[in-house]
C-alpha cells in the first residue's frame, strides 16, 4: 500500500498531525519507541500560558487557545484546560523583568500588578523578603497533556490511521513518485513524509538527503517534592522567579520545580543529573521556606530549538514531498493544535487563514 502521508514521530507533533492529516488521506505513524509519547511530549510541565515566547510563538498560542477552549465535538470527554494563574516574582535588582510581562496585557488576557502581601497570600511559602514585585496572570493554565495526545491518537485511528510502535526509521529515499522508507522490521511506502522526530528531526532530515536546519535539543531538569503542610495545591498558582528561569507549580497534590536549565545537548533519552537535582533543591531551600526533605521523582527532557527558536513547519526547499514539522521549543504542546493545522493546509493546499498567517513565518528555508 502506499500511504498518502507517513509521520515519523508519535509525540504531540506526530499525534495532531495524524489528526488533522486523516481527514484528508491515509496516514501511516511510526513511533521509534515502545509507547508514543514518551520522549518530550511525555515530560513537559503542561502549562498554558500566552504569554512566553516569542512573538511568533505568542501568534500561534493566541490562536492555538479556541481550540483548547472548544475543541471539535467528541474530540475527548474532559476539558484540556484548568485554570491555573501564574504569579511571577522578582527580588531586589530583578524588578524591572516584569515590564515586558505587563506590557504584554491585554484584554481578557491580564496581567496585573499585585503587592508583596496578596503575592505571599497567594503563595504562602513565599519569603516576603525577597518578592520586591509581583505581577500576576489569571489566565494561564493546566494543559491536560495526556488527555489532549491520546485524543488526538484515538481521532486519528477511528478516521482510519495506522498508528506503529518499535518502528524507528532507519533508511529512506525516493522511488519514483513515492518515499520508501525503512524500519529495521519493516519497509513502507508513501506520497509524502513529515518529519515529526523532535529532537531527532535532523537526523531524519539528513535521511531524507536535505540540509540540516540547525536544530539544537536543549535538556531540562524537573523534580517532584512534597507541598509543606496546609498548602491547598488546587488553588495555587505557578511561580515564576524572575531574575532566574526557576519555576514550581502544582502538580497532582504535589510540586513540580524546575532550575530552567537549557543546556544543549544530542539527541538521546536525557537523564536529570544529580548535581543540577542538588542546586535546584538548595535554590528552593534559600528563595522560599519550603523544606525539600525528599524528592519523589526526577526526570529531564529535550526542548529543541532552531535559531530564532520558533516552530518550523512546510515543505523542504529541496527535496519534494518532505514536510518538517519540528523546533517546537518548550511550547510545543501548547501550539499543537495550530500547527497540525497548518500541516494538514500546507500538505493538502488548503490556503486557510494559517497559511496566509504563519506559513511564511514558520518556512524551512529560512533556516535551511
Ligand atoms: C521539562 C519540559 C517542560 C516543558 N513544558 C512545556 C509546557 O509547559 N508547555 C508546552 O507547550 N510545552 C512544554 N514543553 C515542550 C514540549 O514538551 C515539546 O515542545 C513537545 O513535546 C515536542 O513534541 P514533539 O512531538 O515534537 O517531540 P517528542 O515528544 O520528543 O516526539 C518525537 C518522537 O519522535 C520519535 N522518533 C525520533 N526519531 C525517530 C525515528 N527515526 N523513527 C521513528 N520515530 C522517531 C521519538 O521517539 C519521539 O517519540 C516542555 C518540555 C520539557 C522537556
Amino acid at each position: 500500500m502506499i500511504y498518502d502521508f507517513l509521520i515519523i514521530g508519535g509525540g504531540i507533533a506526530g499525534a495532531s498531525a495524524a489528526y488533522e492529516l486523516s481527514s484528508h488521506g491515509s496516514v501511516l505513524l511510526l513511533e521509534a519507541e515502545d509507547t508514543t509519547g514518551y520522549h518530550a511530549t511525555g515530560r513537559s510541565a503542561a502549562l498554558f500560558t500566552r504569554n512566553y515566547g516569542g512573538e511568533t510563538v505568542r501568534q500561534i498560542n493566541a490562536i492555538s487557545a479556541d481550540f483548547f477552549r472548544s475543541p471539535p465535538p467528541g474530540f475527548c470527554e474532559a476539558p484540556l484546560l484548568t485554570k491555573r494563574g501564574c504569579l511571577t516574582v522578582a527580588q531586589s535588582g530583578d524588578e524591572g523583568e516584569l515590564d515586558a510581562l505587563l506590557a504584554m496585557s491585554s484584554l481578557g488576557e491580564e496581567v496585573v500588578h499585585v503587592d508583596t502581601k496578596e503575592a505571599c497570600e497567594m503563595v504562602p511559602f513565599l519569603r516576603p523578603e525577597r518578592v520586591m514585585r509581583a505581577v500576576y496572570e489569571a489566565n494561564v493554565s493546566d494543559i491536560d497533556v495526556a488527555t489532549l495526545h491520546s485524543s488526538y491518537l484515538k481521532g486519528a485511528k477511528a478516521r482510519g490511521a495506522v498508528v506503529m510502535v518499535k518502528q524507528c526509521v532507519t533508511t529512506m529515499g525516493r522511488m519514483g513518485a513515492n518515499w520508501h522508507v525503512q524500519t529495521a522490521k519493516s519497509s513502507f511506502s508513501a506520497a509524502k513524509v513529515i518529519n515529526a522526530a523532535g529532537a531527532w528531526a535532523d537526523q531524519i532530515g539528513t535521511l531524507a538527503g536535505t540540509q540540516t536546519i540547525g536544530l539544537v535539543p536543549k535538556k531540562r531538569t524537573a523534580i517532584i517534592i512534597s507541598a509543606p503542610e496546609n498548602t491547598n495545591c488546587a488553588v495555587l498558582p505557578a511561580v515564576d522567579f524572575a531574575g532566574s528561569d526557576a519555576y514550581l507549580k502544582p502538580d497532582a497534590g504535589l510540586l513540580m520545580a524546575s532550575p530552567g536549565d537549557a543546556t544543549p545537548t544530542n539527541p538521546h533519552d536525557v537523564w536529570p543529573d544529580d548535581m543540577d537535582i542538588a542546586v535546584l533543591a538548595d535554590w528552593i531551600e534559600r528563595e522560599t521556606t519550603i523544606k525539600v526533605t525528599k524528592i519523589e521523582h526526577s526526570w529531564a527532557g529535550l526542548r529543541s530549538f532552531v535559531d530564532d527558536e520558533a516552530p518550523v513547519v512546510g515543505f523542504d526547499a529541496q527535496v519534494p514531498d518532505f514536510f518538517w514539522l519540528a523546533g517546537q521549543g518548550g511550547y510545543g504542546i501548547m501550539m499543537a493544535p495550530i500547527l497540525a493545522q497548518l500541516t494538514a493546509d500546507l500538505c493538502t493546499g488548503n490556503h486557510g487563514t494559517h497559511v496566509d498567517q504563519l506559513a511564511q513565518l514558520l518556512s524551512p528555508s529560512r533556516v535551511q
